[in-house]
Formats: structure tokens, C-alpha cells, sequence
């Protein structure tokens, strides 16, 4: 096999041999159809912002800029407090921001960390579509920090209008419309995509579509990516063996609906019996009746999505589908883990130097107690001899308090210099500081596979054997 960089590898949390996989499921957005992000995030974070000022916001808002890099996914929301904190694996918020202000480490503590919180309280920023959404509502955190009194409702408040603003601008079709008229400024064509799928379907997998994108939508785009591009292949409906829209993930891993077909172009829907043919387009559904009406289940089949929720957590919890998430985002974090790779080892030998030191004074200390313990039963000249002892270790104690003192700072300043080489704001995707993120410890948790985009299938045989280097234990290693 040839050698793949990172950008075109899959990723293993859990063995995965692909050979007794029969059936693969794609989610659409983001995974089969990756968007030009910043056109399409800029596109959503206007139309909803509009929708702020007709309910009568300040008319002011309407020179908010869209900051295409300011919100990453994996980050928590606290909707009552207007703050974003980016959590680690322990759920520690290690960084928060109130509108644009950073905040310090006492108050992050006092707020945060003292006493704990329930992280589930929270909103997780888990999509893409999510980016631009708190991204507004930091923008206008920010604007009533500046404008106190301005705008007469709570964080919460407002957030909850965020939320009927976006709807609204979803059922009146606003961001759809536009993103339909103009699909090659928001949708990438990605010229792999038919071959990757081909590859797949010739080395005998079925495939299929789960969207919770509606009918017209999953069609236009699917249409825009598939269609005409391969001979044996007209129509994007010829990859798929089962195409399911309007999905409702993950209700659909939990839900009883049952399917329609979608019996026209224009969506048409007729109520669906009997097992799901070859070809055919349906329209909700639930997994429990797909597995029955396909006749296949749980590990037999792989599903591919980009959010951890919605397609990867129940679809694996309750039907054991096997996972492959879609982190796009990882792919700017190549180039960073790179160049930090030095500085990564220099962290870890300064980490070990630090530990050492540590050791030492401990040594020191218990010496100083046994010496003490023994200076309570025996005559003086012993006990002069001990003291001074005592006081020596006392003082080579406090030498090395002063290089581990040191020896702190140097390593958190070559934690942030690290930092620095990823996202100004929130550092590393997949770790604060030095522990994992709260995002990284979900991917690793719930997707057996991992990787930047789905293309990255065609490197490997569909009946690839994938491999997880790290089913060992601490001590195994
Ligand atoms: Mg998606």
C-alpha cells in the first residue's frame, strides 16, 4: 500500500475488519457534501442576524462581523452566563470567554471550577452548523458588555431567540434557497467522492443515505455531486441501494416512525410497507425497522457522519452499527502537530526533569522524618548530630523547591508557546494544555474509525482489516 500522509489516512480508536461489514450508511451534510465553510457560516450568521433586528433588536447589530476562526467544535456554551469555555477530559474548564473577554483565572475558577458543574447543562458546539450560531451570540454577548442596558434580556433570553431566529430561517426557506441558486459557492465538488464510492460498491458493500436533510435539499446536492459523473452511475440514486431523508437522527436510533416513500420528484410521500427496495427513496424511518426491513444488523453495518450525537453515539449505544466520524478540521491541525513535534518531546523531558525534582525533595522530607523520629529517643550528641543533618536536607529542600518553582514555569511557557502554533484563541482541537479535550475523549470514546474526509476510503481495500494499536492497558505498554 502506498504511504498515506495524514490528511488521507483513517484513523483507528477500535478494530474494525471491514471485511464482515455488508452495509455502509453515509450522513449527507459534511460528510458526503463538505461545505465551503466560511461562505456557508457567513451566509447563516447574516440571515439570522436580520431576523434579530425585524423582532426589534438594536438596528446596530447589523454592523456584527462574522469571524469565520472564533468558534471551534467541542466547546460548551453557558447559556445563563453568556461564557464559552473550551473543557478538558475531566471536565475542567481550562479556557472561557465572555464576548471577546478573555476571562481570568480566578474568576474562570470561582465560576467553574470550585465547585463543579454539570457539563451536560451546557450547549455543546457538536456541528458545523452550530459554529456560526454561537458565533452570533458571542458577537452580541459582546455588544451588551458594550452596551449595557441596551438590550433588556438575559444571555438565556437571547438565546433562545438565536434558536427561533435560526429555525425560522431554516422554515422559511432563507439560507436554503441561496445555498440552492449558488451550490459551487457553498458545497464542495470533490472529483474522489464517485470513485471512493464505486470502489466501495464494487468490492461488494451496500450502500446507503441517512440524511435529516429534507427531500428537495438532499436532492439538489446530491444531484450537484453525483450525477453524470460516472457512466455506469447516471443518477446520485444509482450509488445508494436505500436513500432515507428527512431522517431525524438521532430520534431515528431511538424513534418508532415509520417510513414513506418519496413517490415523485417533488416529494411526494406515500406511506411506505413491506421491506425497503433497491434504489428506492424514503423519508423518516427509524433503525430498529431498517435493520428488519434490510435484514441486516448491528455490526454489520458502518455509518459514516460528522456529528458525534446525531450519528455516531446512539447509532453505535443502542444498535452496535460500527462508527467512522468525519473531523474535518484536524486537517489544519496537521501541519501545527508537526511543527510542535519537537517541542512536544522537549515538553516531556522538561515534564520528566520536573518529576524528578519532585522525587528528590520527598526523599529529602522523609529523611528529615526519620531523623526526627529518632532525635525523640537518643542522647544528645546524636541528636546534635541529626539536627544538623535535618537543617542540611532543609536547605538543599528548598534549593530544589526553587527549580521545581523554575522548572513550572519553563514547561507552561513552552505549553503556551506550543498552543500558539494552533488556534489563537482555543489551542489544540484535541487537547487543552496538555490533557485531552473534552471533544477528543468523545472521539475516541464513540467512533471506532476517525478521519478528515471520506475520500481517504479509497486508499484502503474495502475489505481493509483496521487496525487499533492501542487496545493496551498502561501497564501493557
Ligand atoms: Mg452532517
Amino acid at each position: 500500500m502506498q504511504k498515506l500522509d495524514k490528511t488521507q489516512k483513517i484513523f483507528v480508536n477500535r478494530s474494525l475488519n471491514m471485511g464482515s461489514v455488508t452495509s455502509i450508511g453515509f450522513d449527507m451534510d459534511h460528510t458526503l457534501a463538505r461545505y465551503h465553510r466560511e461562505n456557508f457560516e457567513n451566509l447563516a450568521f447574516h440571515k439570522t442576524l436580520e431576523k434579530f433586528i425585524e423582532a426589534g433588536y438594536p438596528e446596530e447589530l447589523k454592523d456584527l462581523k462574522f469571524n469565520p476562526k472564533f468558534v471551534i467544535r467541542g466547546l460548551l456554551v453557558d447559556r445563563s452566563k453568556g461564557n464559552l469555555l473550551k473543557v478538558d477530559s475531566h471536565k475542567y474548564v481550562k479556557i472561557a470567554y465572555h464576548g471577546h473577554t478573555k476571562l481570568e483565572k480566578s474568576e474562570r475558577h470561582q465560576l467553574y471550577n470550585a465547585q463543579g458543574y454539570k457539563a451536560d447543562s451546557f450547549l455543546s458546539v457538536d456541528t458545523f452548523f452550530a459554529l456560526s450560531e454561537v458565533q452570533l451570540f458571542t458577537e452580541i454577548v459582546d455588544y451588551m458588555r458594550r452596551h449595557p442596558g441596551l438590550i433588556k434580556k438575559s444571555f438565556r433570553e437571547v438565546y433562545a431567540d438565536l434558536r427561533e431566529f435560526i429555525d425560522l430561517s431554516h422554515r422559511d426557506g432563507s439560507i436554503k434557497e441561496e445555498v440552492l441558486q449558488n451550490l459551487d459557492r457553498y458545497i464542495v465538488k470533490d472529483p474522489d467522492l464517485p470513485g471512493t464510492l464505486i470502489k466501495l460498491i464494487e468490492g461488494g458493500k451496500k450502500l446507503f443515505l441517512l440524511t435529516n436533510s429534507d427531500w428537495t435539499y438532499t436532492h439538489a446536492v446530491m444531484s450537484y455531486l453525483l450525477d453524470g459523473a460516472s457512466e455506469d452511475y447516471p443518477k446520485w440514486q444509482d450509488y445508494f441501494d436505500y436513500s432515507i431523508v428527512s431522517g431525524g437522527k438521532p430520534n431515528f436510533f431511538t424513534g418508532s416512525n415509520p417510513f414513506f416513500e418519496v413517490v415523485d420528484q417533488n416529494g411526494l410521500l406515500k406511506q411506505h410497507n413491506g421491506p425497503l427496495t433497491r434504489g428506492g427513496l424514503y423519508h423518516g424511518g427509524n433503525a430498529k425497522l431498517f435493520e428488519k426491513l434490510t435484514d441486516q444488523k448491528g455490526d454489520q453495518i458502518l455509518y459514516i457522519g460528522d456529528h458525534i450525537y446525531g450519528d455516531i453515539m446512539r447509532s453505535k449505544e443502542l444498535f452496535n452499527w460500527r462508527t467512522l466520524l468525519v473531523v474535518e478540521e484536524l486537517e489544519e491541525e496537521f501541519h501545527a502537530l508537526d511543527q510542535t513535534q519537537n517541542s512536544m518531546d522537549q515538553i516531556f523531558s522538561e515534564i520528566t526533569l520536573e518529576d524528578q525534582l519532585v522525587s528528590e525533595v520527598q526523599n529529602l522530607r522523609g529523611q528529615i522524618y526519620t531523623w526526627q523520629r529518632r532525635m525523640s529517643f537518643c542522647d544528645n550528641k546524636k541528636q546534635a548530630k541529626y539536627q544538623r543533618r535535618i537543617e542540611e536536607n532543609q536547605k538543599m529542600i528548598q534549593e530544589k523547591e526553587q527549580q521545581i518553582e523554575e522548572q513550572h514555569l519553563k514547561i507552561r511557557s513552552l505549553v503556551a508557546a506550543r498552543e500558539d502554533a494552533f488556534h489563537p484563541i482555543w489551542g489544540e482541537l484535541m487537547h487543552t494544555g496538555l490533557e485531552m479535550s473534552r471533544f477528543a475523549q468523545q472521539v475516541e470514546s464513540f467512533a471506532c474509525l476517525y478521519c478528515t474526509k471520506i475520500t481517504n476510503l479509497s486508499f484502503y481495500s474495502p475489505n481493509q482489516k483496521f487496525r487499533s494499536l492501542r487496545d493496551q492497558l498502561p501497564h501493557e505498554l
